[in-house]
């Protein structure tokens, strides 16, 4: 059983963001070429997790993904998990990267949730009004959270959070429900 959330903050939240490396993953990159020289990087991403961040749009959140490596393999996995925003920048500035997503949704940092798990996510951490890390963050990253997931990136911790956030939102069972009748459906 995870950590609850404070109901009243969890009902505050419209947006969830997530970090990928050590957080929608356990942090490793595969690196390689292919035999033309062209490199390949792939990443390891955990399905439970993915059908966090599933309910957690059918439940009305918008999701967004923010990282500080490019790599088509994010590219490919947020287009599978049909996130609304994704911003892959090289320089790691995600303050201004979600800055400009937040300004684009209407959404304030007060409303909006940041799973992290390392330095290039404190500035964010420090924002956001529901700071959370995974259970492998670093000292600085979990300082700066009010949750912490009981599972590390990349091995359950953002299925975790998801689970959650939306239990102290009073929305997990129905969306449990929802999903199950929906398959019975056949739909
Ligand atoms: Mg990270």
């Amino acid at each position: 059983m995870f950590e609850p959330i404070d109901p009243a903050l969890a009902r505050r939240i419209r947006m969830v963001v997530f970090d990928v490396d050590g957080v929608m993953t356990d942090g490793g990159v595969y690196l390689g070429a292919t035999a033309s020289g062209e490199s390949v990087e792939l990443k390891r991403f955990d399905i439970q997790d993915g059908l966090g961040v599933l309910m957690l749009r059918n439940a009305g959140l918008r999701v967004a993904i923010v990282t500080g490596r490019v790599s088509e393999a994010v590219r490919i996995r947020a287009g599978e998990l049909k996130v609304d925003d994704l911003h892959q920048d090289p320089k790691a500035d995600k303050l201004n990267a979600l800055t400009e997503i937040l300004q684009r949704n209407g959404i304030g940092w007060d409303e909006a949730a940041f799973l992290g798990d390392d330095l290039p996510d404190l500035a964010v951490l420090r924002r956001v009004g529901l700071p959370a890390v995974v259970g492998n963050a670093t000292s600085d990253a979990r300082a700066a959270a009010v949750w912490a997931a009981k599972k590390h990136g990349g091995h359950g911790a953002v299925r975790e959070f998801a689970e959650a956030l939306l239990t102290a939102r009073g929305q997990w069972a129905d969306a449990v429900a929802q999903y199950v009748a929906e398959r019975e459906a056949g739909r």
